[in-house]
């Protein structure tokens, strides 16, 4: 069985569904959306993650490099070769400044996430809370793996929640959701056209997915990132609440609003930032919004969570 790699495995989290949580965040998502603020979780593989405004270009990762992949540049800087770089990590331990790191080194055995979650069993007990299963995400993750753990854990007594984009195999879901006692699902938007143009993908698998869960009885809980400029009109949302109010029910919904925490990860992968010029929405917005899902018949809306 093949372990995937975990970003971070976060105790008394608050923020990933009831009560409190332990939160488990695999590395590995088949989209690309532009806001991401975990773009380091979107690649399955080791990353060097590298901080320029920390580096004062002493050149001691030069040295320590056995693979010849770091420069100092005319800019003071350090550079490195992504097709030289191997992810080994030798260059840490020589950074004074703490500018580089390497993530998704870790990976553990069911047993060993099992053993974690229980640690804090008796908070689970009295707020009603457990483990949140997301990413990345969890759901493109091995799926022997990933049922292996929902079974151990679901054994255990452990409340679980799953937080999923959605793009993964249908299979992965059938044989979860026995398990799992809340989805986490989100949705961007129904436009098709603007789903390939923000996200990467269609949405017909998100779709497919959502309404396989919401006709077996799966407890869903529906998470909207709402991003100005992308999806916060009236006309994204209300095909939003069209869709939902036809092919899945009125379950909770949470909005989420776009926040550029995470911006400076992407300097720091070397990569674009895409939602530059992406806008946060105003409050008076989201409660725009909320009030629009509850004219609509939705009960239970949330801004935040
Ligand atoms: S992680 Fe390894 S290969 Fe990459 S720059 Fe550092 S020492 Fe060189
Ligand atoms: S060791 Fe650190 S501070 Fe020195 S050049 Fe390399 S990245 Fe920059
Ligand atoms: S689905 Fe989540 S993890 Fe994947 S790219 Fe989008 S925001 Fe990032």
């Amino acid at each position: 069985m093949k372990l995937p790699a975990v970003i971070n495995v976060q105790k008394f989290s608050v923020h990933d569904g009831h009560g409190i949580r332990t939160s488990i965040f695999f590395k590995g998502c088949l989209l690309s959306c532009w806001w991401c603020h975990n773009p380091e979780s979107q690649s399955f593989d080791r990353e060097l993650m590298f901080d320029p405004g920390k580096c004062t270009g002493c050149g001691l990762c030069v040295k320590a490099c056995p693979h010849d992949a770091v420069t100092v540049g005319e800019d003071g800087h350090a550079h490195t070769s992504k097709g030289t770089c191997v992810t080994c990590g030798a260059c840490l331990d020589w950074c004074p400044n703490e500018c580089r790191e390497i993530v998704g080194t870790q990976r553990y055995a069911v047993d060993e996430l099992v053993q974690k979650a229980l640690e804090d069993q008796q908070f689970y007990e009295r707020s009603g809370g457990g483990v949140t299963l997301s990413g990345g995400e969890c759901m493109i993750q091995d799926s022997d793996f990933m049922e292996e753990l929902c079974r151990k854990l679901h054994f255990e007594g452990i409340d679980i929640a799953i937080d999923t984009c959605g793009y993964a195999p249908l299979g992965t879901y059938r044989r979860l959701l026995p398990y799992v006692d809340t989805w986490l699902y989100d949705i961007k938007m129904i436009d098709e056209e603007r789903h390939i143009k923000y996200i990467g993908r269609s949405n017909d698998v998100v779709l497919r997915n959502l309404e396989f869960l919401a006709h077996n009885g799966a407890s869903l809980n529906i998470r909207i990132p709402t991003i100005g400029t992308v999806n916060d009109d009236d006309e994204s949302m209300l095909a939003i609440i069209e869709y939902l109010k036809s092919h899945v029910g009125m379950p909770p919904v949470n909005l989420l609003p776009y926040h550029t925490t995470g911006s400076s990860k992407y300097t720091r992968l070397g990569r674009p930032y895409l939602a530059r010029d992406l806008q946060v929405p105003s409050e008076e917005r989201m409660e725009h919004l909320k009030d629009l899902f509850l004219q609509h018949g939705f009960d239970n809306v949330q801004i935040g969570g």
